[in-house]
């Protein structure tokens, strides 16, 4: 007996909750509380991708995102794969040939976690290497394959950065339309049942110590209370000021996150291409003209020192719509949530320049003067950089938040631990992990101050 479900929020995980309550467990009083328009906030700023090669601290994030890659693999067979979900990889790649032993003891790691074996090749003449095939997106092959041999990274990479020493191509891993696969979630939870309520929850209510319902600023105006059993806050970078209405502080911050997209007319980066990470902390480059006049101003003189490794990017769209999506996080700084999303200084032009160090043929967009789109949303993180997942100490109040860079992929097993919680059935071994409870664990606190960023992209 589920009673009546109040969902406040539509991104990707409010919608991926009505759809697994409504369509996989056939709740029959669900509604969804929305104040924009569904799917517009984060979940449509994302680069869409998904991975299971989670390799630390623990196996947790491989178990979940496996479950949630099954999940989404479920629902692409079902569909005759309305979101397009591919099985592209991600390719980490480097110049510095002293990473190999790093990369294949992080392969070892995810191998460890449940992630799949880790293939080393080391040698173009013996190698039985392949790259992922183009349409498929439920290939049986995961782990990741890492190849030493620059002749054979070039055989199968030749647009990526001649110095190449080493690269790890994972295989459970690629992309998906996101908001193809929110509106296919939407429709069909609307269709078994589920209510889009527009408008602004402004309150949860409670009854002694349980929820009793929520309060809704309606779009059209006026005001409606809706009863209900549960509410589950899935309100993406406002849950913390949401969640302060119903009296709880939740361990949460925001940092807003950029992407750069721009029509690659010239082809460089194949449309069969993974998603591309270069590894290496690189100078961005520069003419010597322009490094010379970036450096003589003080308020410029930071874009001519090193940048962190971890530029991305990968491939979108094909034909003559085909464009690159890149990302470049070298500064991760906490902000106030405020809308509209500030502008970031020279965000695309970092991007960009940084891009090219990985694949130097997108150089000619540098050229051009090319000027990308620039746009982005807010990382909502938590200090384990896990989400928040199950019920919190108000009777009936339950979280679906705080997905990071992640929420995409994850949103499947988001939904389905979260469902789980709700209709009390048995939970999957990873539900601690993702609990609100582990911050009130004094061990689990002093365990991630030891943490790194768990690979953050
Ligand atoms: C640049 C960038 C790149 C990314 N790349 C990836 C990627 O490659 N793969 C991946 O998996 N993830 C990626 N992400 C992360 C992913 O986009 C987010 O984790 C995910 O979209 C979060 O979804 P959400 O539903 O929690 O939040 P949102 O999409 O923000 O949805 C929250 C919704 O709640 C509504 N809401 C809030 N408060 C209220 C209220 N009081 N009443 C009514 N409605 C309310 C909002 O209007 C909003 O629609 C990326 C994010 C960014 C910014």
């Amino acid at each position: 007996m589920s009673g009546s479900i109040v969902i406040v929020g539509a991104g990707i995980a409010g919608v991926a909750a009505a759809y697994h309550l409504a369509v996989r467990h056939g709740c029959r009083d669900v509604k969804l509380v929305e104040a924009e328009n569904p799917l517009s906030m984060t979940s449509d700023k994302s680069t869409e991708a998904y991975r299971n090669w989670w390799p630390g601290p623990d196996g947790a994030m491989t178990a979940y995102m496996n479950r949630s890659i099954d999940l989404l693999e479920e629902l692409a067979r079902g569909s005759g794969n309305r979101f397009n979900m591919n099985r592209r990889g991600y390719l980490f790649a480097s110049a510095d040939a002293t990473r190999a032993p790093w990369l294949i003891e992080m392969a070892e790691l995810a191998a460890r976690h449940g992630g799949g074996a880790a293939r080393v090749h080391g040698s173009a003449a013996t190698s039985a290497y392949s790259p992922a095939p183009d349409a498929a997106f439920d290939a049986p092959l995961a782990g990741a394959d890492i190849l030493t041999d620059p002749a054979l990274i070039r055989r199968h990479f030749p647009y990526l950065n001649g110095n190449t020493k080493v690269v790890a191509h994972v295989r459970r891993a690629g992309w998906l339309s996101a908001q193809q696969l929110g509106m296919m979630m939407l429709e069909a939870a609307r269709e078994a049942g589920v209510r889009l309520v527009r408008g602004r929850a402004t309150r949860v209510e409670t009854r002694g110590d349980r929820v009793s319902g929520v309060r809704v600023a309606l779009a059209a105006g006026g005001e409606e209370l809706l009863a209900a059993d549960s509410a589950v806050l899935a309100s993406g970078p406002l849950v913390k000021e949401m969640a302060s209405l119903a009296g709880l502080t939740l361990p949460t911050f925001a940092e807003p996150h950029y992407k750069i997209s721009w029509k690659d007319s010239e082809r460089v980066v194949p449309r069969d291409a993974p998603m591309m990470i270069w590894l290496d902390p690189q100078q961005l480059p520069w003419h010597a003209e322009e490094r010379e006049a970036l450096a003589a101003d003080a308020t410029t003189r930071w874009l001519t020192e090193p940048f962190p490794g971890g530029a991305h990017g990968r491939p979108d769209g094909s034909g003559s719509t085909g464009t690159v999506l890149a990302l470049y996080n070298y500064k991760n700084e906490q902000a106030e949530v405020v809308f509209p999303l500030p502008e970031s200084e020279h965000y695309g032009e970092i991007t960009l320049r940084g891009m090219t160090t990985m694949v130097p043929g997108l150089q000619v967009y540098l050229d051009r003067g090319a000027r990308p789109y620039v746009d982005g949303g807010y990382y909502m993180k938590t200090p384990d950089n896990r989400p928040l997942i199950g019920p919190t100490p108000v009777a009936g109040l339950h979280l679906s938040c705080c997905y990071s860079g992640f929420g995409i992929m994850a949103s499947q097993a988001g939904a389905d631990l979260l469902t789980a919680h709700l209709l009390d059935k048995p939970l999957p071994s990873h539900a601690d992990a993702f609990a609100l409870a582990r911050f009130s664990d004094p061990v689990h606190l002093a365990r991630i101050a030891t943490w790194g960023d768990g690979g953050q992209l």
